[in-house]
């Protein structure tokens, strides 16, 4: 493994280790990272000793390029070294206590250190003393495991995840990060000891479904999640969405999967979390308005706007931000189906010019959304939409290039209406500014000056003003 380890800081480490004269190891996601041949920047060193130590004479060595931050409640400290940041830790035994996932923590050897490590594939250590230098320390099968795609703890799972339940959510994150399985035991282990996930906090429930969601093919994650019963205590709304049921024998489609189907169809063409947050949650809305109609079949009337209304409760208790990422997403969710419809019908100038007023700079993310939502198995629909689809695309821009809608400011401002005609601050102001809108949205006046100011003495005539 010594190839693995060519980088000076190692050398320089392992010297160090000597000199101290105790083992030392590097260990954990960066050693899964060697074998994954993924890069990574994060080295987290293990000493049967004092981490503090042994990072201050790393440290020295390395001379003014470094930058040494110690953390003594902890015991540890980082050396930083241009991109790469070391982590110095003394290996440690952990014991925890049934009500908080923070353990009593002792000094231990190296096989303790692993033992309290979460899954198989991220204990495994490389040594860095130099009789042993680059030796694989690998009690668990950690390797064939990452031969094999398999995520598995170290030790019983049921202690694993009872001691820490965080780690449940991290073993879904990791089996959707590297499209992984989780081992039979440590999935039905996850199945018993779901509800001790009520002790962690929120914060880091969603930092690990961020996670889940910057991943490949986040449904992986989302679908281990429900299997595991996990789903129904963190995310209730999303989990309602599951089912598919047949009235008359007409049935519907399992909104669940075809959400996930829009989620991973999105994640090919953006890497934008909060859009792809928007795909997560676009029909979110649609438990809630289902509706059986002998005539019509299921209805789902509304459930964009009824999403988009249940968004801010979702982000508030998930402690998800409740800015303007929200306020997007919010946007998102309520115009999804837009693009669609419009290229269900013929494509009028005016309704491309609403869509562009109503999405603004979001347009194209929009685009992006409506083209991910659809899923359907039939090629001849499939076909007919997406040529739609470039149809609307090819009149967005032309009509964007023409009337500059996108990032509309009315051109006529409340405050010459008012000065023209003499009007206090008053909804008939309001009135007059939104029907000069209308008419430049509708393409009865151009998108300029001097033409909304005619339209503006002609409504207000309409109105009996002069
Ligand atoms: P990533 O950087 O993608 O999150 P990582 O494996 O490097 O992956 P870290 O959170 O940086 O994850 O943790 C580093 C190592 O510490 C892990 O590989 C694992 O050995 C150990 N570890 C982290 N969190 C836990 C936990 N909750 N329980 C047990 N071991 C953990």
């Amino acid at each position: 493994m010594k190839e693995f380890l060519k980088d000076k800081v190692f050398e320089l480490i392992s010297e160090a280790a000597d000199e101290q004269q105790q083992e030392c190891y590097v260990i954990g996601g960066f050693v899964r990272d060697i074998f994954l041949k993924r890069p990574s920047k994060d080295i987290d060193v293990v000493v049967v000793g004092s981490g503090i130590e042994l990072a201050e004479r790393v440290a020295k060595k390395l001379g003014k390029k470094a930058k040494i931050t110690v953390f003594k409640n902890f015991g540890t400290a980082q050396v930083k070294l241009n991109e790469l940041e070391v982590e110095f830790v003394g290996a440690r035994k952990e014991s925890y206590q049934r009500d908080s996932r923070k353990p009593i923590v002792e000094n231990g050897t190296l096989e303790d250190d692993q033992n309290r490590r979460d899954f198989t594939i991220n204990a495994l250590a490389l040594c860095l003393n130099k009789d042993r230098f680059g030796e694989l320390i690998d009690p668990f099968g950690g390797l064939e495991d990452l031969k094999n795609f398999v995520i598995r703890t170290p030790l019983s799972p049921d202690i694993t995840f009872s001691d820490d339940p965080l780690r449940m959510m991290r073993g879904i994150r990791f089996a959707a990060q590297l499209n992984f399985f989780l081992e039979i035991n440590t999935f039905e282990a996850i199945e018993r000891n779901k509800a001790r996930i009520e002790i962690i906090s929120k914060e880091r429930i969603v930092d690990e479904l961020n996670k889940i969601m910057q991943s490949r093919k986040p449904s992986v994650g989302f679908i281990l999640l429900e299997k595991t019963g996990l789903l129904e205590l963190i995310f209730p709304e999303l989990l309602a969405l599951k089912g598919a049921e047949t009235k008359d024998g007409v049935g519907h489609k399992d909104n669940f999967y075809h959400t996930l189907a829009v989620l991973d169809n999105l994640c090919q063409h953006t890497d934008k979390l909060w859009l792809r947050w928007s795909a997560l949650l676009h029909d979110i809305g649609k438990p809630r308005t289902k509706k059986f109609d002998s005539r019509l079949g299921w209805t789902f009337h509304n459930h964009n706007f009824v999403g988009e209304k249940m968004i801010p409760e979702i982000f508030r208790r998930m402690k998800l931000p409740t800015n303007e990422k929200m306020k997007y997403v919010q946007k998102m969710v309520t115009l999804h189906m837009r693009p669609i419809v419009l290229s269900e019908d013929e494509v009028t100038d005016s309704a491309i010019r609403r869509l562009l007023f109503d999405a603004g700079d979001d347009i194209d993310d929009l685009m992006k959304l409506c083209e991910a939502d659809i899923t359907s198995k039939n090629p001849d629909k499939v076909k007919k939409f997406r040529s739609n689809f470039q149809l609307v695309r090819q009149k967005l821009k032309e009509i964007e290039e023409k009337d500059r809608v996108r990032n509309f400011q009315p051109p006529v401002s409340g405050q010459e209406i008012m000065e023209t005609f003499h009007l206090p601050a008053s909804a008939i102001v309001g009135d007059i500014k939104m029907r000069i809108k209308d008419a430049i949205l509708d393409g009865i006046i151009p998108n300029e000056y001097d033409a909304a100011r005619v339209y503006m003495f002609k409504v207000a005539k309409e109105l009996g003003l002069q």
